[in-house]
């Protein structure tokens, strides 16, 4: 199996530091199939991982999946590789062939000769390998409009024999840009801001706040549930649990209803904050887009990060709920995100919040809470889990 990574291939000076990131993360996630892999050294933009025995088809689909959702891979395939010398080629070339004979009927040979040492070049190659596919199967050559094409690249020592270019993810591996804390709610937006932030090099540790038992714990549930699709990314997740009915009960005695929802944001901001310096994370991450409902607005969304010194990042702010929606798609948290759940906001959200936050105001209604008394008693209430791409999901 070759991986290959260009926006790392491109990072100059940085580009060691990214592979070697990139391949912890690769190891850690394939630690489940070590006895049929080898890990070998990278060159070039190419990576090798080399099978080294008999591998069953569903085995093999496992481990591509875990290799195509792994941030920083751009694309890979699977390939045969052989000696040099034409009679090798030519008879794993046909061994190629013919595995995938059920999937087509035409074929074209596209070879390349990186070692030019060798006594025959690329058209001769792809001449003497046409001809044996040819009599071995019966499929016809066809070099324009072809439904399965073989390439063939003479390297060094060896060859390699491939048919199909897997598209990855590509972006940077998870960790080369350092960690934040993600608030994840368990609806569309902020699964999808997580994946993003991952697939920029971020780890990603989630946080999430609920309201039992006012909500189900069916809501937590959930939320569990889209971090362990998330793991198919970062492998290994970090879940905050938070309980914020105290916090949502003081908001609702002592403030103004209109600003219920921005003063619950700014605690979760707050709460953010804490995290972040016990995980040593340099930014919050947050699913909010701009004017997506009527409280995302500039002025409450700078009224929201007033709270807080850190660095927020709203990876969505400017996409389309269309977007947003196919991007869950894509990254498979839509299904998930759709189920039916009670929002800790949901329940004490006013009937008419405030869309043009004041921060003066917001401050002065901050004010009347007992903020850190509140923080600390949810602090002590929180709960840690520990979700990995190596638990089945019916055991979380
Ligand atoms: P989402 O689809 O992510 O729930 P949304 O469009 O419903 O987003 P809001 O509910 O206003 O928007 O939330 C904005 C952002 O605040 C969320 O994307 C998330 O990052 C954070 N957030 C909201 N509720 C919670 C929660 N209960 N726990 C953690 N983060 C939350
Ligand atoms: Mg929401």
């Amino acid at each position: 199996m070759i991986i290959n990574f260009e926006e790392i291939y491109l990072k100059g000076k940085n580009q060691k530091i990214f592979i070697k990131q990139l391949i912890r993360n690769l190891k850690r996630k394939l630690i489940d199939y070590q006895d049929y892999l080898s890990f070998s050294k990278s060159h070039g933009g190419s990576y090798f991982i080399e099978i080294i025995q008999e591998i069953p088809e569903n085995v093999l689909q496992e481990i591509i999946y875990k290799v195509r959702n792994t941030p920083g891979i751009t694309g890979f395939y699977v390939a045969d590789t052989s000696g040099i010398s034409m009679a090798e080629i030519i008879e794993a070339a046909v061994s190629h062939a013919e595995k995938q004979a059920p999937n087509y009927d035409s074929f074209a040979v596209i070879s390349k000769r990186i070692n030019k040492s060798v006594p025959f070049n690329s058209m001769e190659i792809g001449r003497q390998v046409g001809h044996a596919i040819l009599k071995k199967l019966d499929k016809k050559v066809d070099l324009t409009r072809s439904d399965f094409k073989i390439y063939i690249k003479v390297r060094g020592k060896y060859t390699i024999i491939y048919s199909e270019i897997i598209s990855g993810i590509g972006g940077l591996p998870v960790g080369t840009s350092g960690k934040a804390i993600a608030m994840l709610s368990g609806g569309i937006d902020s699964p999808v801001s997580t994946f993003m932030a991952m697939n920029r090099g971020l780890h990603i540790t989630a946080a999430h706040f609920h309201s039992v038992p006012k909500t189900s714990p069916q809501s937590i549930e959930k939320v569990k549930m889209l971090v362990q699709k998330l793991t198919d990314y970062q492998g290994q997740i970090k879940l905050y649990l938070i309980p914020v009915l105290e916090i949502q009960e003081a908001i609702a005695q002592k403030t103004d209803s209109r600003l219920r929802l921005i003063l619950l944001r700014r605690i979760m901001l707050k709460i953010g904050e804490r995290l972040a310096a016990e995980e040593k994370a340099k930014a919050l991450i947050t699913g909010d887009s701009l004017g997506q409902v009527a409280s995302q607005t500039l002025e409450n969304m700078a009224a929201t990060e007033d709270a807080t010194d850190m660095l927020v990042l709203r990876p969505l702010v400017a996409l389309d709920k269309k977007f947003i929606i196919e991007k869950a798609k894509n990254i498979g948290t839509y299904d998930i995100s759709i189920l039916p759940h009670d929002d800790a906001c949901a329940l004490f959200t006013p009937k008419s919040p405030e869309t043009k936050a004041q921060l003066k105001y917001v401050r002065e209604q901050c004010a009347k809470l007992d903020l850190e008394k509140l923080i600390e008693q949810a602090l002590e209430r929180m709960e840690l889990q520990l979700i990995s791409d190596r638990t089945p999901i019916e055991n979380i």
